[in-house]
């Protein structure tokens, strides 16, 4: 790497940087108690913990999807605490993308048209031939034309995942991407992720229960009662369950 790519490399903002974020609910719950993180770009994250360690919260605040009660959450260097809530829809159309544990595709539409849906609704125009890329990436070409119904549970998901790239946005959450899916499925999901990531540069951050799963992330963090008790890079399964055995969780 030369020192000129070095250097902007160098002064790029990491793609989330949350510092002592807290976020109180009504009825005193704390879930999350000032917790502080950086995603570098081109990282693959994931997020385990119980139930009700905060993941979800976590993963909301970070994504713009909710605000915290303290604290700062940039995305890609900007600021988006104080930000109304038009803004902050603005930017996650821009900026995030999101895959969730049922796929959330319109049973209506063509999986063409479910993939665009979110870029057409921000009046952009698809970039067809980064669409086309992608297709060709998760194997879906050929079944653009195809409803949801038509396709496996792993279709579905690897379409949902295209639906999340093509705005290309500077990171991808993911919350539970393998839950309802077989293992050999569960399997091309991560395989698609974690490729994402190492070839193209992407950032994703995703949640999840399994610790194999999470073993195919670069870090995995380990949350409790609001808190980031673990950062583990280069995650094992045998590690993490070993860790979340402590917690009482396995
Ligand atoms: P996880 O995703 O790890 O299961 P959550 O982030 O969903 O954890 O929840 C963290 C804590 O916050 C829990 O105690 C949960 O009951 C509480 N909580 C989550 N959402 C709300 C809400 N909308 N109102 C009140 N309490 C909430
Ligand atoms: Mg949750």
């Amino acid at each position: 790497m030369n020192t000129a790519v070095a250097a902007t490399t160098a002064q790029r903002a990491p793609a989330i940087a949350l510092a002592q974020v807290g976020k109180t609910y009504t009825g005193d719950v704390r879930a999350l108690d000032d917790v502080s993180l950086t995603v570098e770009h081109g990282t693959f994250l994931a997020v385990m913990g119980p139930s009700g360690s905060g993941k979800s919260t976590l993963m909301h605040c970070a994504a713009g999807l909710d605000s915290p009660t303290s604290g700062s959450v940039r995305i890609d260097g900007l600021e988006i605490t104080g930000l109304d809530e038009t803004r902050r829809t603005e930017l996650r159309r821009e900026r995030v993308g999101f895959v969730f544990q049922a796929y959330n595709l319109i049973p209506s539409l063509s999986i063409e048209d479910n993939i665009t849906l979110p870029l057409r609704l921000a009046g952009r125009r698809p970039d067809l031939e980064w669409v086309g890329t992608l297709v060709e990436r998760v194997g879906l070409a050929g079944r653009l034309d195809r409803r949801p119904a038509e396709l496996s549970g792993g279709q579905q998901q690897r379409a949902a995942v295209v639906r999340a790239l093509v705005a290309k946005p500077a990171v991808v959450f993911a919350d539970e991407p393998t839950g309802a899916l077989d293992l050999r499925s569960a399997h091309q999901v991560l395989d698609l992720l974690r490729a994402l990531v190492d070839d193209l540069g992407q950032t994703v951050v995703m949640v999840t229960h399994d610790p194999a799963a999470a073993a195919r992330a670069h870090r995995a963090l380990v949350m409790a009662d609001g808190r980031v008790v673990e950062s583990m890079d280069a995650p094992t399964a045998a590690r993490l369950a070993g860790r979340l055995a402590s917690l009482g969780e396995w």
